[in-house]
């Protein structure tokens, strides 16, 4: 018999669920993380619209509702690129910033396009994560939410490097290196990366968070 679902991570990206489970992997004891960690849609958790202003806000709707929804503890992250001259920009618009949800190769070309002129010496850029946990409330008490952050820190690239990755990885090389983030191999990329650090951060809160829901 396959053990009950314990934390459901709110995404229906694969790539985001197998990175969370070898984070989880023994740290939690009795916690089977390939069964009992699941995606919002393994959870039958519905979409829900990232209306938030922050990537923090974002997040925490993301795992209020999916924790809501479920009544087991839940995740989610939201990331984005943040360019030093752009004041930030693309921010919570990186997904969609040439118009369209996911058409990371527009995306890019508009980026890279109006920062053409700028001087190597002021293309600073980062990816920056929010990672937020909550835990199902009840009618007496809200349930416990936090909130961790991570960044990898670069220089946009002039022109785009490297097959691997997403997004914008071919276009931001990370402070200290000689490659993008699109070639640098996945194991690289986690080990550095916004995501990794932020959900890292949240480990000790989600941790405690499934001890108290196991007891
Ligand atoms: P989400 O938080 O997974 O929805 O990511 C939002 C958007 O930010 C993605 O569609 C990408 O454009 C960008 N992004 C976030 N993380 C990364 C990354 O690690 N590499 C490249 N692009 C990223």
């Amino acid at each position: 018999m396959t053990a009950a679902p314990r934390l459901v991570l709110a995404t229906h990206n694969a790539g985001k669920l197998r990175e969370l489970r070898e984070l989880l992997r023994g740290q939690v004891p009795g916690l089977d993380v390939d069964t009992q960690v699941v995606d919002a849609a393994a959870a039958g958790a519905p979409d829900v619209v990232e209306t938030g202003v922050t990537f923090a806000e974002n997040s925490l709707l993301k795992a209020r509702a999916v924790a809501a929804a479920t009544g087991l503890v839940a995740i989610a992250d939201d990331s984005g690129l943040a360019v030093d001259v752009m004041g930030g920009a693309p921010g919570i618009f990186s997904a969609r910033w040439a118009g369209r949800h996911g058409d990371d190769q527009a995306n890019l070309e508009l980026l890279l396009n109006q920062v053409a002129d700028v001087p190597d010496a002021h293309r600073g850029a980062a990816f920056v994560c929010a990672a937020a946990l909550a835990v199902p409330g009840t009618p007496e008490e809200p349930g416990r939410e936090e909130v961790e952050y991570g960044q990898l820190e670069g220089t946009l690239l002039r022109a785009p490097r490297g097959a691997g990755g997403f997004g914008y990885d071919p276009v931001l090389q990370p402070l200290g290196g000689d490659r993008s983030c699109a070639e640098l191999s996945a194991e690289e990329k986690n080990a550095i990366s916004h995501r990794g650090k932020a959900f890292r951060a949240l480990l000790p809160a989600i941790i405690s968070a499934l001890q108290e829901a196991g007891e």
